[in-house]
């Protein structure tokens, strides 16, 4: 993996406070869907973030600009914040998180921009065009945290027999008739009975509630993948 610089050319705000930025790379790699960059920070490593789609010299990334208050978040802040033209230094692709060679059915679970790699794994489903069935499970707090929502409700219209998709917010909010879930309480029998694999992305804690679920649902461990954004 060589280092390069990559330049901020477009940003969209999706949310009140997640961004879709999209950066001009210097030369065009093969990647994976599920994989990711990572930027270079001064003095550490450097943090990393999922690939939402490579659309020929454009890699777009959607990152979630996390309060100043909470933790001392600092680098999604200089990204989101940052301004057309703006250059750094990355690397990339890197990652292990990528579809498995199955056709089976397959259920996504996500927290807020966990659903980055698994759109980029559905984008890549599309092109394959096996018949296996995809169910979306996209879980935040409210409903002002969701986006791509018009995007989910296109490919179920498109795919009507193949693609689900369900959003759930963990505190209720009546005038969206959306009841209060948690992301296990989707994870019966009967849903565990209709999927082969599952792909988990997101918070650390949901992860590992969905893990702990899954295997007391009798769910191999090895029918369970996940990218913990950490
Ligand atoms: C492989 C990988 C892919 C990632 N992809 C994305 C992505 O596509 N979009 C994105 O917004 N972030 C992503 N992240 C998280 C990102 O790398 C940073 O941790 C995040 O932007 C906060 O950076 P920071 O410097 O502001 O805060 P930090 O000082 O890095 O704070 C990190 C803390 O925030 C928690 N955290 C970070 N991101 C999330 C999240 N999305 N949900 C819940 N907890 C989180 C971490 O567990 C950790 O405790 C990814 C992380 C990894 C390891």
């Amino acid at each position: 993996m060589a280092m390069m610089e990559v330049k901020l050319v477009k940003k969209v705000e999706l949310t009140h406070d997640v961004f879709e930025l999209h950066y001009k790379l210097p030369e065009i790699k093969e990647m994976k869907a599920g994989q990711f960059i990572t930027f270079i920070l001064p003095g550490v490593w450097g943090r990393s973030y999922s690939i939402l789609e490579l659309i020929w010299d454009i890699v777009v990334l959607i990152v979630k600009r996390w309060p100043e208050h909470n933790g001392g978040r600092w680098w999604s802040i200089i990204l989101c914040d940052a301004k057309l033209e703006d250059i750094f230094k990355a690397v990339w692709p890197a990652g292990h998180f990528v579809l498995s060679e199955s056709t089976e059915n397959r259920l996504f679970l996500w927290t807020g921009t966990g659903l980055v790699p698994l759109f980029n794994m559905i984008l890549e489903w599309l092109k394959s065009k096996n018949g296996a069935k995809y169910q979306l499970v996209f879980w935040v707090r409210y409903m002002e945290d969701m986006f791509y929502v018009e995007k989910f409700e296109a490919l179920k219209k498109k795919f009507p027999d193949t693609f689900y998709y369900h959003l759930m917010t963990s505190r209720s909010e009546e005038q969206w008739n959306i009841k209060k879930w948690y992301i296990t309480d989707f994870l019966s029998p009967k849903v565990v009975s209709e999927y082969w694999e599952y792909y988990l992305c997101g918070a650390p804690g949901m992860i590992e509630w969905c893990q702990e679920k899954l295997a007391q649902l009798w769910v191999e461990k090895e029918k369970v993948f996940f990218e913990k954004y950490s």
